[in-house]
Order: C-alpha cells, then structure tokens, then sequence
C-alpha cells in the first residue's frame, strides 16, 4: 500500500539515476529498498539514498521527466475530494457544521478584527476544539500552525504549490485570503477554481509568472518531495513571497520511528513519486540554501497517525484499523510522545526569509 504507482496498461515509465537535489551527488548509503509492479512492465526495485553530505534521501532510479506523470493516475489521485470543492462554497455559507468552524476561527484570532479573549471565545476553545479536531482535521492544521495563518495584511495572498485534492485550500477558504495554487492536473485546477474561487495554474510554479513579493504565504503540504527540482521551487517561492512572508513546508519525515522500525513498509516513501525526502536537518539546509531560515518545527498528530496507520497496514498486507481511528483523539494521544521528540512520521516547518 501507497509504495507503488500505478502506472498506465502500458507501463510507459522509464527511469533515470537519481542523484541529490541540493549538491548533485550520487553516493550514499541505501536506506531502503522498494520493490514495485509496475503493469506492463518488469518488476522495478527503487532505492532511497542518503546523501552523507546534505542529508537528503534520494530515489534511484527515478522516472525520467517525459514519463513522470504516467506515476500519476489522474482519476485515483487526484478525483477524491474533488467533489468536496465543489460544494465547499454553499457549506461555508449553511449550516451548522460551517457556523461552528467560523465560531472556532473566531475563538483563535484567525478571522480578522475578531479578538480572541471573550468569554465566548474561551468557552469554544474548550468545547468545539475536541469536535473540530475529530470533524475538520483541517481547521485544526489551520490551529495548531495559527502563527503561520494569521497575517498581518488582509485579504492575504496565499499560493500552495502542488495543492492535489485542495483540501488545504478549502480549509484556508475559511480565512480572509485570496487563494492562488498551482497544480499538474487541469481537473484538480478546474475543481479548485470552480468550487473555492481559487486562481489556479495548470503547471509548475515557476511557469506562472507570479510577481515579486506577492505573497504573505507559500505552502509546499506534501508537495515538495514530488518536484524534480525541489530547490528551483524554493528559489522561487523566495523571489515570490513579501519580505515578511512566511513559507510553510509539510512533507513526510524519513527520520520517523515507523520508518526505522518497518522500513520499507513506510508510506513515506511511495515511490516512484516521492523523488527526495528530508527530515528537519535536510531541509533546514534546503531552505538555507534558497534564502531561508527555520522558525519551527511541528509534527501534526493528525497526518503522523495516518500515516503510521497505512504503514503498519502495508506490513500486513491488510486493514486492521477502521479511518476514524486515525482522527480519534486517543489514537493522537498515544502517538503524541512520539512527535514530542521529534520522531513524527510527518514534519511541518515554517520559514521566514532572511
Ligand atoms: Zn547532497
């Protein structure tokens, strides 16, 4: 589970060596091997190799750019949620689930001009966070990083790169902001314009011709280890962001205890299409190298029990947990000394530019 593509009837991938994507090496140690069916053709093993120099994992062999999206089945991939989007603007408008998220984002000052030390204001923290949390993990994304979503200008201007099924701008939908992302896939562009109002681009980041300094936050949620070129994209999320702009990184941790522990099995490496993976030390030096510097680390309980979860699946080779116990809040609890220190399937890092 979530190790292979699948890739067209006619298989169609080829592939390349893989080398580093901050200095360029090719030498390091093997961290974990992945064999994957691909249909059509021959069985394909995949290595992730670290760079001893920039601590950045590597996938080798990788697919050659021409065949790059045939790792990508349009339908699977991309279409869950889809439909989500499209009803995402009459849900915020209706109903009770909606008035309670705009309460809460009331309660923890995201919501501009809202203060957030009524007494109305605490009594939400303390009642609806457990609701919103087991409801709308999303919002809570939006919580637990508020010093990153709250700005200083409104509306902000807001680009996430790469936003796939765009659950994170349908939660950033909620916020006073004007939404740009960019994505290879026109259906996830038409569904993310049509359903939350977002400009969107069908392509990479740097094609789109943003201006300099236009905007207050560059988002990479799991988007970052896909690109060919991790490191054009963050010289250009730099060239793109005002001078007080904030960049968020949400990427799968290789560093984690479940990858230590059941290697391979890892959902972290989902290869061919994670290209590099980088814990808190790789992409320090990443965003270091593009101009940035490292504000702080988080490692969401939400998105490191999911992905704990499907790992421990994928060694089994079969469901043994129902999807609600990945939101659960003793299921997060259990798993919270774990991110605690620093072992957290999934980290989340902000930036500042320097
Ligand atoms: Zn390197």
């Amino acid at each position: 589970m979530g190790s292979c593509a699948q890739a067209e009837p006619s298989g169609g991938l080829t592939f390349q060596k893989g080398a580093c994507c901050l200095c360029g090496g090719e030498a390091g140690d093997v961290v974990a091997q992945i064999s994957c069916a691909i249909p059509g053709a021959t069985s394909q093993v995949f290595s992730f190799i670290e760079c001893p120099k920039c601590r950045i994992l590597f996938l080798d062999p990788r697919p050659t750019s021409e065949t790059l999206h045939l790792a990508y089945p349009d339908e699977e991939y991309y279409s869950r949620n889809l439909d989500k989007l499209h009803l995402a603007a009459g849900e915020r408008s209706n109903g009770l689930k909606a008035r309670l998220q705009s309460r809460i984002m009331q309660a923890y000052g995201l919501v501009e001009g809202k203060s957030a030390h009524g007494f109305c204001d605490i009594a939400s923290k303390m009642t609806i966070y457990p609701l919103l949390i087991r409801f709308s993990a999303l919002l809570g994304t939006l919580i637990y990083n508020r010093d990153v979503f709250r700005f200083s200008r409104y509306p902000a201007r807001v680009l996430e790169v790469g936003f796939g099924n765009g659950l994170l701008l349908y939660a950033l939908s909620h916020l006073d902001v004007e939404l740009f992302g960019t994505e290879i896939s026109q259906k996830a562009c038409d569904a993310a314009a049509s359903g939350l109002g977002a400009k969107t681009f069908c392509g990479q980041m740097w094609e789109a011709n943003y201006d300099d300094g236009q905007f207050d936050l560059v988002i990479f949620s799991h988007s970052l280890e896909h690109l060919e070129d991790p490191m054009k994209a963050l010289h250009e999320a730099r060239r793109v962001l005002a001078p007080d702009g904030r960049l968020f990184i949400s990427a799968p941790n290789p560093d984690c205890l479940s990858a230590r522990i059941l290697k391979s099995h890892w959902l972290g490496y989902d290869a061919p299409r994670h290209l590099f993976l980088f814990g808190r030390r790789g992409l320090k030096k990443m965003a270091s190298e593009a101009g940035f510097e490292m504000e702080k680390v988080t490692f969401p309980l939400e998105g490191s029990v999911h992905h704990l979860i499907g790992t421990i699946h994928s060694a089994l080779g079969f469901r043994v947990f129902p999807t609600f116990v990945e939101r659960s809040l003793p299921a997060q609890a259990l798993y919270a000394p774990i991110a605690m220190i620093g072992a957290g399937d999934v980290l989340s890092a902000v930036f500042r530019r320097c």
